[in-house]
Order: C-alpha cells, then structure tokens, then sequence
C-alpha cells in the first residue's frame, strides 16, 4: 500500500508545563477529505499548526511523528519546512483577512504568490490570477483591497491564494465559523469543488455546535 500523504502518529504536544495533544494520530491519503471535529479547546488548531511546525512561542511538539509527502516533517531543515509551506501545504484560517496584507490590493498579493511559488512571469501570473478570482466566484475583484471585501469575499480570496501554488493538501481551520449560515455553505461547497478539481488533500478543522 502506498504511504499516505499526510501521517501523524503518536503526536504529544505542550504550551509550557501543560499537554494540549496526548496521542493524536491520523491519516490522510492524496486528494482525500478529513473533517476534523472537536469542542473548542480540544486541541484542533494545535494539530494544524503543528503539522506546518508554526506553534506559537511556548508550545512545542515532545513526542510523535509527522510525515508528509514521504518526509519526516519534524526533521526537515528550515529551508525546506518553508518550502513544505509555500508549496506542499496550503492553510486557510477562522479570520481570512490576517493572511491578507491590508495595504496591498487581493490580486497583487495572488499575482506574487504565483511569481514566487509558481515561476510564472508578470503576464502569465495575470493570467492565472483572473482565473483564481474566477473559480472561486470573485472575478473582477482583483484590484479590491482586504478591507473592501466582505468575510466570505475574503475567505475566497485567502483560499485562492492558499490553493494558487498548487499544494498537495490543504488545512482549513475552521474556515466558516466567522461568516454567516448562507455564505458558510457556499465556501464549504467551494472548497469541496476545488478539492475534486484539483485533486488537493483536504484537513477541515470544525467545531462540534
Ligand atoms: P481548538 O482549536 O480545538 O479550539 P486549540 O488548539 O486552539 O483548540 O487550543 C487547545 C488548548 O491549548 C486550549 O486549552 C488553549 O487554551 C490552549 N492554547 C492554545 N494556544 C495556546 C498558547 N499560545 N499558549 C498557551 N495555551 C494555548
């Protein structure tokens, strides 16, 4: 059987002298969904954060192993981690607009992402954004800055610069829980489109109502 794209195993973590995590294992092979689902304070976005190796100061990973894409994610030298974060692994969260730079307009900031993690020259990074904004239902809304956008708006946007390098997995950290019950739908409807269009693994992190 081949590995799985995402393995965590035994995984034990503390934020100073208190465990958070105590034996979380799970996994997750290319292009699957996993829901995630928990009480608030459970130990979810610890998980999340974890996997990317971005715990806040104080917290810290003692015991357990993560492999992602055949390495060992708890191993990897920096330079590669980061590149397991521009590129492998995509991440939305509860609140879009602190992924978003607040002076720079959305299609700038996707148009980089593009150039950086993509290659892509100027134009071809034009391109390719217009067509982001379209597939998720933002076209014509590349020159808005975060603040003009509404929170669904935004989360839209954050997930097409989350997805635009093309990860192998994406972790949506309660990605809904800030909008209201329409708009909760129709981002979690698009997420479950783009996960089949694109064949990208998907970690959804929710809360137990
Ligand atoms: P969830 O995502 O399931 O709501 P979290 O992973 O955010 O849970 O939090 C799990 C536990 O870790 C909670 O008790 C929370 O108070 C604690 N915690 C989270 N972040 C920190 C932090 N930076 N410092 C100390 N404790 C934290």
């Amino acid at each position: 059987m081949p590995e799985p794209l995402l393995h965590i195993s035994d995984l034990h973590t503390r934020y100073g002298a208190t465990p958070v995590l105590r034996g979380a294992s799970l996994s997750l092979a290319s292009g699957e969904a996993l829901a995630l689902t928990g009480p608030s304070g459970s130990g979810k976005s610890t998980l999340a954060l974890a996997i990317l190796r971005l715990l806040p100061p104080g917290g810290a990973i003692t015991h357990g192993a993560i492999r992602f894409g055949g390495a060992n994610l708890l191993g990897l030298p920096p330079g590669q981690m980061n590149r397991v974060r521009g590129t492998g692994i995509g991440m939305i969260f509860q609140q879009p607009r602190p992924s978003l730079t607040p002076v720079r307009t959305v299609g700038s900031q996707l148009i980089e992402v593009l150039r950086v993690h993509r290659g892509l020259d100027r134009p071809a990074a034009q391109r390719e954004a217009a067509a982001w904004f379209e597939r998720v239902g933002l076209s014509g809304l590349l020159d808005r800055y975060p603040g003009e956008l509404s929170g669904g708006q935004a989360q839209r946007a954050a997930l097409a610069v989350a997805l635009a390098p093309g990860p192998d997995l994406l972790i949506a950290d309660e990605p809904t829980s800030s909008l209201d019950t329409d708009t909760e739908a129709r981002i979690l409807d698009l997420i479950a489109d783009l996960q089949r269009e694109t064949a990208t693994a998907v970690l959804l992190i929710t809360h137990d109502a």
